[in-house]
């Protein structure tokens, strides 16, 4: 039971969405139990094999069409999936990267060889998935990738380094951005899919020490001229990377909006089962009307988050969500997001620092969201452009 009482949209009352939120919750709740996933915590990653328990309960290749071995659903699918995972805290699994980012750049963009090798195997979990864009040297500014894949014969020589990438260690298939024409900006970029089991001269650097989302193996990437059949382009010609980057970054705007709203919701859960068995001068701490009017506050600020974020995922499946709707989901609703949970925690007092307690988590893992898929500076520029 949410929360926030919004309508949910009219495709939810479709049985099959029902059924498909209890089959998730329920294999959460048996194989993401919270020991579990805080020895994936301490350990910085979640094992390859649960990403395969995952993929033999119908968890991956979510909006994968069937003829590829997927389980042919679409972006509603990926949107109960991220809520489950949002309600229990389980910040950090990047699921919905592998399954509704990666897979989708291959499915809308890949050669028929391409998508027959490498989409089942996504389904099963076979094949872990990452997307490297960010370097040392670049993040922001895209069109600055240092990344170079030359051409040589049948091949392309793959130079540079990455930094920040999710999926790092684990990923045995990496999409990687690269300037096949070093020469230009935007135009000279290319998607490159680089399956790492044959990438000699492929390094995996740190798995990154991170403030919060611990359990996501966010590393660098080494390539020192890595050779690469030049059938691993992604699309029919060089020079469309940025383009397909552009066509796809606001669905991944949209994802993190969803997940912002559902971890909103879980902030807002363990506050008030908190602060109802919390006493202090004699009464529990929810009968202070200060706590009810922040509550009320963070409840209304919520709901309306929801609305809009669903607002938003109605346009996305009528494929009419814009780059700068999707920008404003992004950065509003993840600068909420860090808002609350620091309200939230106030209302934990000293308990709320400790790590032991949810909120301290949920408090950590938010921080990111004003920073990666684009930075908000980044989505008011978006924004700003269509003033
Ligand atoms: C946990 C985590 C996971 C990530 N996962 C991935 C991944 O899987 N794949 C991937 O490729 N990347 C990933 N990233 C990288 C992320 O997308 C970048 O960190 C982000 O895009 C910002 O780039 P940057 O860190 O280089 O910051 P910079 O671009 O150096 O920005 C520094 C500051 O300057 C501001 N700024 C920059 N340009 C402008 C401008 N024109 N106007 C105003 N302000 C500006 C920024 O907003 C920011 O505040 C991840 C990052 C983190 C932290």
């Amino acid at each position: 039971m949410s929360i926030l009482n919004v309508a949910t949209p009219a495709y939810r009352a479709d049985e099959q969405f029902r059924l498909f939120a209890e089959s998730v919750g329920r294999f959460l709740d048996r194989e993401a139990q919270p020991t579990t996933v805080e020895r994936w915590r301490e350990a910085g990653i979640v094992p390859r094999a649960f990403w395969e328990k995952a993929g033999a309960s119908g968890l991956l290749g979510l909006s994968t069409s069937e003829a590829y071995g997927g389980t042919g659903g679409d972006f509603r699918h990926e949107v109960v999936l991220m809520e489950e995972i949002g309600r229990r805290g389980i910040e950090g699994w990047d699921v919905t990267l592998h399954n509704a980012i990666v897979a989708q750049y291959i499915e809308s963009y890949g050669s028929e060889a391409q998508k027959s090798a490498w989409l089942p195997k996504i389904t099963t979990g076979e094949v872990i998935t990452a997307i490297a864009m960010t370097e040392p040297g670049t993040g922001s500014d895209l069109q600055g990738v240092r990344t170079t894949a030359v051409r040589d014969g049948d091949d392309y020589r793959i130079n540079g380094s990455k930094t920040f990438i999710t999926n790092g260690q684990n990923a045995n298939l990496i999409i990687v951005v690269a300037k096949t024409d070093p020469s230009q900006g935007a135009k000279g970029i290319s998607l490159i899919l680089v399956d790492t089991e044959k990438a000699p001269g492929f390094e995996r650097g740190r798995n990154l020490d991170k403030i919060g989302r611990d359990l996501a193996d966010t590393s660098e990437l080494f390539f020192n001229d890595v050779r690469i059949p030049i059938e691993n382009l992604l699309g029919d010609q060089e020079g469309r990377g940025f383009i397909q980057l552009m066509e796809k970054l606001p669905q991944e705007r949209l994802i993190l909006a969803v997940q912002g709203v559902a971890a909103m919701e879980y902030a807002l859960g363990v506050t008030l089962d908190y602060v109802k068995q919390r006493k202090a001068f004699g009464k529990a701490v929810v009968e202070f009307q200060n706590t009810q009017f922040k509550l009320a506050e963070l409840k209304t600020q919520a709901t309306i988050a929801k609305v809009f974020v669903n607002y938003c995922v109605g346009e996305h499946l009528e494929g009419r969500l814009d780059s700068a709707t999707a920008s404003m989901a992004k950065y509003w609703v993840s600068d909420l997001h860090c808002a609350l949970v620091d309200e939230c925690l106030q209302l934990h007092g000293g308990y709320g620092y400790m790590n032991e307690y949810p909120i301290a988590q949920a408090y950590k893992d938010a921080r990111v969201n004003r920073i990666y898929g684009g930075t908000n500076e980044i989505m008011k520029l978006l924004i700003a452009r269509t003033l």
